[in-house]
């Protein structure tokens, strides 16, 4: 099937109280281990690539091999472009043929975030694509947005509601204590918070940080309203140690179809493990 939005497969896991894995790859080897983990657990699936990926790559290149991977398959794909903060580079992503936008005006003051973000969910309304936001402000390194620890801050439950309010937008990315990267110990998450976003707002949450959280934590996340969670770092890591595994055993291998299919292995591995965690497998057919 054709690329889809990712908005009717969030809302059927938020009333279905699952969530679907958010792949954030960078290679062509990457897209195509979480596809196929994905068909083989007949799970609805969202591809994302972040700014920077999509400055590497190109958004066409990107939007094409997405489609390619949809039309292969019988599941729900969507492709998603992940924390862009630059409203032209959106724009350019829905006319590559991206289904689903992340404008992230966390950063700014909350007036501000509202505008940004309406000006994002008229634009992409009108294309059928899906638009996410964040309010409060995840903690953490992701590409080459850097906040720090202090200056990570919680979505307020009030405020979330009055920010689906005034922009209409569909997803909602609320801090909850989680950060990007690899965590140092636990996660700190407050999963009352989330309860309380949850009673507020009936869109479907959005989970960012997914690498590293323990499995029951993102249980209890999903089970609380959290309807997409994003991983990055960890299917990186899975990806990039297979790769280091081969060239450990044979310094000499030269041919990259040879160490690039072990790397895409052990992702698909990692990534049917998270979609299992989600609670996503089977739920292909599940669209709202
Ligand atoms: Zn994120």
């Amino acid at each position: 099937m054709p690329l889809v939005s990712s908005a009717s497969m969030l809302q059927a896991a938020r009333a279905g109280g699952y969530a679907v894995a958010a792949f954030n790859v960078h290679t062509l080897e990457m897209l195509q281990a979480v596809v196929e983990a994905a068909n083989e657990l007949r799970s609805p699936l969202i591809i994302q690539s972040t700014v920077g990926t999509v400055k590497h790559l190109g958004p066409d290149y990107l939007a094409a091999a997405a489609t390619v991977a949809a039309n292969r398959s019988q599941i729900p794909i969507a492709l998603h472009l992940d924390h862009c903060t630059d409203f032209e580079l959106i724009v350019r992503c829905i006319r590559a043929g991206y289904t689903s936008v992340m404008i992230d005006a966390s950063h700014s003051p909350f007036e501000e975030n509202v505008r940004q973000t309406a000006k994002v969910v008229e634009v992409a309304r009108a294309a059928g694509v899906n638009v996410e936001a964040e309010l409060g402000r995840v903690g953490g390194v992701e590409d080459d947005i850097v906040v720090e620890e202090r200056d990570a801050l919680l979505a307020d439950p009030d405020e979330c509601a009055r920010f689906v309010e005034l922009t209409g937008v569909p997803t909602l990315a609320p801090a909850i204590g989680t950060a990007h990267g690899i965590y140092k110990g636990d996660p700190n998450i407050d999963f009352d918070r989330i309860g309380r976003i949850a009673s507020k707002v009936a869109e479907p949450l959005v989970l960012h940080g997914g690498s590293g959280i323990p499995d029951d934590q993102v249980r209890r996340c999903v089970a609380l309203g959290m309807a997409k969670m994003n991983v990055a770092t960890e299917l990186r890591i899975v990806f990039t140690d297979a790769i280091k595994a081969v060239f450990a055993g044979n310094p000499d291998e030269n041919d990259p179809r040879s160490y690039m299919t072990r790397a895409k292995n052990a992702l698909r591995e990692a990534a049917a493990a998270k979609i299992r965690l989600c609670g996503s497998a089977g739920k292909a057919g599940d669209l709202a």
